[in-house]
């Protein structure tokens, strides 16, 4: 690493985090003088855990990574990012149908910011996970173990049964 500080910031939904975020995180460390897990407050996606709940359980799963962070935000992601002065916006790459999406988000991150994106792909294990569908295999009771932390599986499990309880 040369001499200038760099701190990135890593946004998503983290609705929840997997194993492949997880992952991505991970390598991050050793690239990165200082990484923010930035947990997205959007008001638009369906979510099953508030952004508090979210941040929480990334706080238990970063606990000795000294470098790594997390907060929730609200609004531009490019603007969050400026308010937190880093150069760089981290994403995940799992696939190529990734690539394409998340091609046109950094072009146009950096066309109205200026600001470079840079993608790390996941460890080949995880190219299948998303939090949408571990929302689905949870909710029908599925074992998650091997793509999910026992924390959030725990998680899962209060929730839907909460659900359940409802009758939603
Ligand atoms: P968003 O709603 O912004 O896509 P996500 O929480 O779904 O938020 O994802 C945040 C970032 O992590 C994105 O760059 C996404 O491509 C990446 N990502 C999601 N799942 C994985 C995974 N299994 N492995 C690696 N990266 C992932």
């Amino acid at each position: 690493m040369g001499d200038k500080y760099v701190r990135a910031i890593f946004p998503g939904s983290f609705d929840p985090i997997t194993n492949g975020h997880l992952d991505v995180v991970k390598r991050a460390v050793r690239l990165f003088d200082e990484l923010i897990i930035a947990v997205g407050r959007s008001p638009i996606k369906n979510q099953l855990f508030t952004p508090a709940e979210r941040v929480e359980m990334i706080a238990e799963l970063i606990d000795g990574m000294p470098t790594v962070s997390v907060e929730s935000f609200e609004g531009l992601t490019v603007e969050y990012a400026a308010r937190r002065k880093a150069t760089v916006i981290l994403r995940g790459l799992r696939s190529l149908t990734d690539v394409q999406y998340e091609f046109q988000l950094a072009m146009t991150n950096r066309a109205v910011a200026g600001i470079e994106t840079v993608f790390i792909m996941t460890s080949e294990q995880y190219g299948f996970t998303s939090s949408t569908l571990i929302r689905e295999i949870a909710s029908l009771g599925g074992d998650l173990s091997n793509l999910i932390p026992a924390g959030v599986q725990r998680r899962l499990e209060g929730r839907f049964s909460q659900l359940r309880h409802q009758g939603k």
